[in-house]
């Protein structure tokens, strides 16, 4: 991990700072939980998901768009399967 002029972040040497990351990367909006189950300020956890993991944070989220946008995708394709079985019988909508 990279420190700007040596400062101090408490979770890059906290002892369970991967847990933390993994943690990071998958509640993205749930700091204040993370910071009270490892004993951290809030502004400590924001600070490095801001300082240390932003280019983890943002590939996980473009990885999450694009398995979302996948499975959307499929999800388009199944109903356009079944499409014209919910249609009324001799293709109209009366
Ligand atoms: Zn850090």
């Amino acid at each position: 991990m990279t420190q700007k002029l040596g400062r101090h972040c408490t979770i890059c040497s906290h002892d369970q700072h991967r847990q933390i990351d993994a943690d990071i990367l998958r509640h993205a909006t749930g700091y204040l939980k993370i910071a009270s189950r490892y004993g951290l300020i809030l502004a400590s956890v924001q600070r490095h998901a801001a300082n240390h993991l932003a280019r983890e944070l943002r590939e996980h989220r473009e990885a999450e768009m694009l398995l979302s946008a996948e499975t959307l995708i499929g999800e388009l394709n199944e109903l356009h399967l079944f499409a014209p079985c919910t249609r009324p019988c001799g293709g109209g909508w009366r």
